[in-house]
């Protein structure tokens, strides 16, 4: 086909402007296409901290390091696993002034004592270290040792000194363990420290306790709950800006003669919560109530768990 000079010359002129135009919105448009790819984009981070897997997800890169130095905060101040904790210190000296972080999670702890009809109590450390569950040398104790063991436990035998920030054990030889509490709390801590950075959507699950912050990209986080076989799935929740807690018997146990011993003591015998349920779940608005309340409804009978669900309306309770 041919052309004269002047129509090629206005062809060469409409491919470059188109190809300029092109170039222009391809560049001016270049964020966009980034952000949009970005939006659906989450970022998963793991630590071990507290003994278990912390994982988060978020479509903010920035939610895993706020989360991770938060509960790594926490757990420097609680953990009886740490000698220079709070906690570890308190256990050692009887009485100690601690921080306003651990004086405010033992004066929760005792409040959830009274709540849950005893069935909570941070006391059982000395039941703990008996039946062999901080060390993994694990034992059957006598009757004898037991009964004298629970002469230790009582969150009532602690004293909270408010306007000094200091706690007292009423029996030398008392132990606050935090084991059953102190997760939720650093979930609530890391979620107020994401939101003063202005994050507001971000799934944390420290194993097996999850604070589902805001949503998934408009749509509810999904979790599932594990059962005693760690592939099988016996429950499915949707969370929003809420937290869940499992408290169960089948990770940390031990059998001796055909019968299983689990972690969680009832601080009322002395002996392992033994209840016939395989695990409970609470979800509610804060981590540090789910995380109590479910160790607690692990430890009590039918009648009492449903008295229980009465006094805390806004939780959901899920037994297995
Ligand atoms: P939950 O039901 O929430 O708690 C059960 C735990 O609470 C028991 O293991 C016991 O410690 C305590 N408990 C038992 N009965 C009662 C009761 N009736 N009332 C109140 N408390 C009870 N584990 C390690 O092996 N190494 C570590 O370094 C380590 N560091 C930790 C640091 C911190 C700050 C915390 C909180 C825990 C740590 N753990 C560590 C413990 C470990 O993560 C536990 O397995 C976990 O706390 C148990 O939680 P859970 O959600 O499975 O059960
Ligand atoms: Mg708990």
């Amino acid at each position: 086909m041919a052309f004269s000079t002047k129509t090629r010359k206005i062809l060469v002129a409409l491919l470059i402007t188109g190809w300029s135009l092109a170039l222009i919105y391809y560049f001016f448009q270049l964020p966009a296409i980034k952000h949009s790819l970005k939006t659906k984009q989450l970022y998963y981070n793991n630590r071990l901290l507290m003994g278990t897997f912390w994982q988060v997800s978020s479509p903010n890169k920035q939610a895993a390091t706020i989360v991770f130095s938060e509960a790594s905060r926490i757990e420097q101040l609680l953990s009886k696993y740490i000698a220079t904790s709070e906690i570890s210190q308190l256990n050692r000296l009887g009485k100690l002034k601690v921080s306003p972080d651990t004086f405010y999670i033992i004066k929760k702890s005792i409040e959830f004592h009274d709540k849950t009809f005893k069935a909570f109590d941070i006391t059982v450390g000395p039941l703990i270290d008996l039946w062999g569950f901080t060390t993994q040398e694990f034992q059957v104790p006598t009757d004898d040792k037991i009964r004298d063991t629970l002469k230790l436990v009582g969150s009532d035998k602690i004293i909270l000194h408010g306007n000094d920030n200091v706690v007292e054990f009423k029996i030398p030889g008392m132990k606050i363990d935090l084991g059953a509490i102190a997760k939720g709390y650093a979930l609530d801590c890391a979620v107020k420290k994401l939101k003063e950075h202005g994050i507001n959507n971000c799934l944390i699950n420290a194993g097996g306790q999850v604070y589902a912050l805001g949503d998934k990209f408009g749509k509810n986080w999904k979790i599932a709950i594990q059962g005693r076989n760690k592939l099988e799935i016996i429950g499915a929740l949707e969370l929003k800006d809420k937290s869940a807690s499992t408290s169960g018997n089948y990770e940390q146990f031990f059998l001796k003669g055909g019968r299983l011993y689990c972690h969680i003591i009832d601080p009322r015998t002395g002996y392992p919560a033994n209840n016939q349920i395989t695990s409970a779940t609470v979800i509610t608005d804060k981590g540090i109530t789910a995380d109590a309340l479910s160790t607690a409804i692990f430890v009590l009978d039918k009648d009492s768990q449903k008295q229980l669900i009465k006094e805390f309306p806004e939780t959901q309770i899920k037994i297995y």
